[in-house]
């Protein structure tokens, strides 16, 4: 049987992303099938699509970073047929077809079981922005950093990371002071959970190597200056989060926050997090997220409609998560 699939492919420098069929002999080596629902629109999926990084290294690919659906088949030991579950980036749209599609085959390696009080729509609405999300508040945890240390600052707060962070870090007790270039939205930042509001432009130019101690600790999306001024504000043995590149991928720093104040600045990356990792991380998403907060302000839309939010995702112009219904009619649009 035949399956629709939003397939990549270059022509020179130029990537094209088109609808296509594709047979069930076109997927990939894997020990699960898996019959897809849901996808979402990532960062990263808007630089796959537009070529702005080279993360899809063959083509013609199925792009889409991640997915989520239930196991159609499988022979990798404690993944059963009927099983909800996860994937989020190991190859996907890299090396690998990715979630833009109705099925997929992949090592049941890169697969976490969905947690039951998450269906396969509400783990898209989180996807790999929400679970990266995740994994920065474990690492603040792991740092030591209580909601009794003072203030978490969270940038980019109006991306997909940024939104989740607010609303994950607000659960749990932090008060959470948003950074955003989108003051408009601020009664939105305040609903997912945002103490405090500040203008992104008072961090992304270059500043100070210290300054005055702000932040008990930081979930950062947006390295470059921002980054830099972030080090330089966190108080005394303070922890800061960096998971992404939304203004650029330097860091105009000094050694000071580190030498001087004991700051400890933590890496995040989710595309290989160990499979323990990722199963803690879902399972504390399925404990700390009020989903009735992310879903306010999640869009769904269909497999046609990816390449133009990809394309707006770069330009920062995308509030919150976009869910894609991979099964939705071809003329479905943003509902
Ligand atoms: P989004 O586009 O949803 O959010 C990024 C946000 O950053 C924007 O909404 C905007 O927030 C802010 N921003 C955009 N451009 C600039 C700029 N020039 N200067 C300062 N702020 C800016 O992306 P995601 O939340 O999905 O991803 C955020 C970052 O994290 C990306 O760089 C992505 O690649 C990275 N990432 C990394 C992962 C990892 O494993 N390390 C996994 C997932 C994401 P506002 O409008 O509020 O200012």
């Amino acid at each position: 049987m035949t399956f629709k699939a939003l397939q990549a492919t270059k022509n020179g420098n130029t990537i094209s992303a088109n609808l296509v069929e594709m047979e069930e002999t076109d997927l990939m080596a894997g020990d699960v099938t898996v019959k897809i629902d849901y996808s979402t629109v990532n960062y990263k999926d808007g630089m796959a699509l537009s070529g702005r990084a080279p993360i899809i290294q063959s083509f013609p690919l199925v792009a889409g970073i991640d997915f989520a659906g239930s196991v159609e088949s499988s022979s990798h030991p404690g993944i059963e047929v009927g099983d909800k579950v996860v994937a989020n980036s190991w190859g996907l749209s890299q090396s690998h077809h990715g979630g833009y599609a109705q099925k997929a085959r992949v090592s049941g390696e890169w697969l976490v079981k969905i947690p039951d009080a998450l269906s396969t729509k509400d783990a898209m609405a989180i996807g790999t922005a929400g679970y990266t999300a995740m994994l920065c508040v474990l690492a603040l945890e792991q740092g030591g950093i209580t909601p009794d240390r003072g203030d978490i600052l969270v940038t980019g707060a109006n991306g997909g990371v940024g939104s989740v962070a607010i609303a994950l870090l607000s659960s749990l007790g932090y008060r959470v002071v948003a950074s955003t270039g989108r003051l408009d939205e601020a009664d939105y930042l305040r609903e997912l959970g945002a103490a405090e509001i500040i203008d992104r432009h008072t961090l992304s130019e270059p500043g100070a190597p210290v300054g005055a101690e702000r932040w008990a600790g930081a979930v950062d999306s947006v390295g470059s200056a921002t980054l830099a001024n972030v080090l330089a504000q966190t108080r005394y043995r303070g922890v800061v989060t960096a998971c992404g590149l939304a203004q650029g991928l330097d860091l105009p720093s000094t050694v000071l926050p580190f030498i001087l104040r004991n700051v400890t600045l933590a890496g995040i990356d989710s595309v290989n997090a160990p499979q323990a990792v990722r199963i803690e991380a879902w399972s504390r998403i399925a404990r700390d997220l009020d989903l009735k907060k992310l879903f306010r302000t999640t869009k769904v839309i269909g497999l046609p409609d990816v390449p133009a939010i990809a394309a707006l995702i770069l330009e920062g112009k995308v509030q919150g998560r976009t869910v894609v219904d991979v099964n939705a009619a071809a003329d479905n649009r943003l509902s």
